[in-house]
């Protein structure tokens, strides 16, 4: 008769003895190629069409007066209400807009989450 537990015993001697978790923050993870992160906006390549704020499904992009651009707009994203689905880049004609690996996004403000250039 089987004694209650050996089972799992056995099945546990049988997984490799290597963590199952990173020692993150002290040791970075290297995150994979299309990791969605982070929005970098290159404010000089953009034309202030507004295309990425009419797109973006989260209402994460306002469009706000700029002298810089042609048509006197640009972005501003609040990334505490962005998806990281990347609409806005897929959206801008002129690859203004790219998400990037950075990840280590959070804050105690919600204010401090905009990219405004
Ligand atoms: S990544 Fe998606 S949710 Fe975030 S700002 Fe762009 S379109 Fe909006
Ligand atoms: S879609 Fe691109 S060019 Fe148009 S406003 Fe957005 S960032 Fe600027």
């Amino acid at each position: 008769m089987p004694v209650p537990g050996a089972l799992e015993k056995e099945l546990l001697k049988q997984i490799p003895r290597k963590p199952a978790t990173e020692m993150y923050p002290f040791v970075k993870i290297e995150v994979p190629e299309g990791y969605r992160g982070k929005i970098e906006f290159d404010i000089e390549k953009c034309i202030g069409c507004g295309l990425c704020a009419r797109d973006c499904p989260a209402g994460a992009i306002e469009m706000v007066e700029d002298e810089r651009t042609k048509l006197k707009k640009r972005p501003k994203f609040i990334y505490s209400r962005c998806l990281f689905c990347a609409q806005c880049e897929e959206s801008c004609p002129r690859k203004a807009i790219k998400l990037t690996k950075e990840f280590e996004l959070a804050d105690y403000n919600k204010d401090q989450m905009i990219i405004d250039v």
